[in-house]
């Protein structure tokens, strides 16, 4: 698996800090059961979420808080090799991964737009907030859209393109209010995506806002 975009920096610390949600966490828990890079980073930023734990006013980092963590760090001693964590159902780690069925095709989508799909996670047992699959078809795109607030995506299967490049099975597109993008599925085969969000999207044209309420994605 070739993974080339990965969660921010900020995402990372505030996962170590318990600052994300749970619908965030998972995605980044997915994330970090396939990347190396990421497992190494969020080692450091452990640290650094300590440290605001720590501090008196969690939503600023003392001015010495770097210099504690890399003292923390050069203090403890040669690095204990973790095992990886194991990539679970479909590449995707749990608790994730179990919420998928063993086929992707037994999946129960309902279409949601031209070429889009859309299916709740967990069908059968819990259903947890701010998670939904999405399924765009080759060559379909999803209507451009900003977000209100944090929306991290990890592509399961397929692939899509959009503004900041192409996404493949183990990628997060990690995107705050700043970003406006619309996707596109690579042509040859279904994008299959688990997207998590702390806020609905904000879709640009009026024809996809109007579809909005029905659509909820
Ligand atoms: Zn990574």
């Amino acid at each position: 698996m070739s993974i080339r975009h990965h969660p921010a920096e900020t995402t990372l610390i505030a996962y170590a800090a318990g600052h994300l949600d749970e619908a965030l966490s998972a995605i980044v828990a997915s994330h970090l059961a396939v990347c190396p890079r990421c497992r190494g980073r969020s080692r450091l930023a452990d640290g650094i979420g300590g440290e605001l734990l720590d501090s008196a006013e969690p939503a600023t980092l003392r001015d010495d808080a770097l210099d504690a963590v890399l003292a923390r760090i050069a203090g403890a001693g040669p690095e204990t090799a973790e095992p990886a964590p194991r990539a679970g159902r479909h590449g995707v780690a749990a608790p994730l991964g179990q919420l998928l069925p063993e086929r992707l095709s037994d999946i129960r989508w309902r279409t949601v737009g031209p070429g889009i799909r859309q299916a709740r996670l967990g069908e059968t047992g819990r259903d947890p907030e701010g998670l939904k699959l999405l399924k765009i078809a080759p060559g379909r795109s999803v209507p451009r859209h900003t977000h209100r607030g944090h929306e991290m995506t990890l592509i399961v299967s397929g692939s899509y393109t959009d503004e900041l490049g192409r996404f493949q099975a183990g990628d997060i597109a990690d995107l705050d209010g700043e970003v406006d993008h619309q996707p596109v599925s690579d042509t040859g085969e279904d994008c299959i995506c688990i997207i998590a969000t702390d806020a609905p999207l904000r879709f640009e044209g009026w024809v996809p806002r109007l579809m909005q309420p029905f659509v909820r994605i």
